[in-house]
């Protein structure tokens, strides 16, 4: 994980100031980071069954699909708001500024999966609590929650729901 943690690019300031952004393109463009990355997310989740990974738009897309290809489960999109096409559930959750909203289809998840939650970054978790929820309210045999990066000074973790367990490659 060191040759992938020295390919994170810190960029100061983005997108507002006083943020760090951590910038994992700079990760995904280079093949080894990336198959490390594929690699290891694939060996937390390997054994447990899982049907479904639900990746949250859009910088969650990339891991997501690359843990569910490790897997050989389905990926799953969360989205923004009116941009998947046909019936969706909901949920809409505080930010800094207002609120916000993501959506599933709402036949994207079944009684049957058990599911892998992924982001990139673990920033103050709001977005991925209110995905958690979304996903809960279908009823999936169990939820975990994953992220390439956890910003761990901002405690994220402690308003993501306690029965899910939650890993992150990289701890900050
Ligand atoms: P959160 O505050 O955990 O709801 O994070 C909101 C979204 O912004 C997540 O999808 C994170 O991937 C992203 N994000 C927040 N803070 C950072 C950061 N410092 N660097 C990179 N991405 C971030």
């Amino acid at each position: 994980m060191e040759y992938v943690k020295k390919r994170v690019r810190d960029v100061e300031d983005f997108p507002s100031k006083g943020i760090v952004f951590k910038d994992l393109t700079t990760v995904f463009k280079d093949p080894r980071a990336l198959h490390i990355i594929g690699w290891d997310l694939g060996q937390l989740y390997r054994d447990k069954g899982v049907t479904k990974v639900v990746g949250v738009e859009s910088r969650g897309f990339i891991g997501g699909s690359i843990l569910a290809f490790e897997l050989g489960a389905g990926f799953v999109p969360a989205r923004k708001p009116g941009k998947l096409p046909a019936d969706t559930v909901r949920a809409e959750y505080k930010k800094e500024y207002g609120t916000d909203v993501i959506e599933i289809h709402r036949d994207a998840i079944t009684e049957d999966d058990i599911v892998v939650l992924h982001d990139d970054v673990l920033a103050t978790g709001g977005t991925m609590a209110a995905v958690y929820e979304l996903v809960k309210s279908m009823n999936p045999k169990k939820i975990y929650i994953n992220f390439i990066i956890e910003l761990s000074a901002l405690k994220g973790r402690d308003i993501l729901p306690k029965d899910a367990e939650i890993t992150s490659l990289i701890t900050y």
